[in-house]
């Protein structure tokens, strides 16, 4: 390992690309070796900061892979489910860490990402943020002390681009709250409810998604009971803090054995309460 892990940007004119980008250059802990994008994008072959509007950073934005990733110590990678699994073989030949901030994954897709994980880290999180890492902690403990009368629902908003619903840290929380009352998610949740839906089921976990504006995320888990409500929430304000997540899950990576983590293994939160 290198004493200043280089790490190569997937997705890197994208929202999260570009403020990944900048956290690395603004790091004196690592150095970006690699900016990537979809075949056809029209950056390709351009410098990556001069694309960005800024200096020239040495780096050019390509379509290649397999190349890029020889060269790096890590992957930062929040573009789309198919384009992280096939990135997440290649990462693992390149034994480089792989982190995955995409979100949107089916089962299946995550089964799939299971062989890289023989092979290299993969640090997994559908929000790199201190902040909900914690309430995801908060939301099992409170879920586990409250009984059924106490209805659960995750009420979430994004940005108007945003492509999936309800978002990961919404699924995130719903697991959490279903894990703290020792039942699977997919047998009680309820989303998208529309028209005559009959009665709100007991026990039943509901997501609501909000999409507007430029709202970079915000959720709520709401215990709804007779007689009081407790809301947790999280607000985001500014996208660098899933930026300055994924970038500590890079360098926290290179020190571990090959194998699936998340962001409470690398913020060392696994029962901070
Ligand atoms: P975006 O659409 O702005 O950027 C995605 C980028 O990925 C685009 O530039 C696109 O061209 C690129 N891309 C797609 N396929 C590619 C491929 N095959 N090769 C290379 N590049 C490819 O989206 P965004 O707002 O930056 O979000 C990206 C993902 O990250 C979403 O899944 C979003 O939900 C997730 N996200 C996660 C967190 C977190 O903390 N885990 C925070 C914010 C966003």
């Amino acid at each position: 390992m290198t004493h200043k892990p280089g790490i190569v940007v997937t997705g890197a004119s994208g929202r999260m690309g570009q403020m990944l980008i900048r956290t690395i250059c603004d790091s004196d802990r690592a150095h970006l070796v690699g900016a990537l994008e979809r075949p056809g994008h029209d950056w390709l072959g351009r410098d990556v900061g001069e694309a960005m509007g800024g200096a020239a950073l040495g780096v050019p934005v390509t379509d290649d892979p397999l190349e890029a990733f020889a060269r790096a110590q890590a992957v930062i990678d929040f573009t789309a489910p198919e384009a992280t699994l096939e990135f997440s073989q290649i990462a693992a030949q390149a034994r480089a860490v792989h982190v995955i901030g995409t979100t949107g994954f089916s089962s299946d897709q995550l089964a799939a990402l299971k062989p890289a994980a023989r092979h290299a880290v993969i640090v997994r999180a559908g929000n790199m943020s201190l902040g909900v890492n914690l309430l995801v902690q908060l939301t099992r403990k409170v879920a586990a002390a409250l009984d059924v009368d106490f209805d659960i629902e995750v009420i979430e908003a994004h940005h108007k681009h945003k492509v999936d619903a309800p978002s990961g840290t919404a699924l995130m929380l719903g697991e959490a709250a279903a894990e703290g009352r020792g039942v699977a998610l997919d047998q009680v949740s309820e989303r998208g409810r529309d028209g005559i839906t009959g009665a709100r089921g007991a026990g039943a976990i509901g997501f609501s998604a909000v999409r507007g504006g430029d709202i970079v995320g915000e959720h709520d888990v709401l215990f709804a009971g007779e007689g009081e409500r407790i809301v947790l929430r999280h607000v985001a304000t500014d996208r660098a803090i899933f930026a300055r997540g994924a970038l500590k899950a890079a360098l926290w990576g290179q020190e571990k054995q090959p194998g699936e983590y998340d962001m409470v293994d690398v913020l060392g939160l696994r029962d901070p309460i």
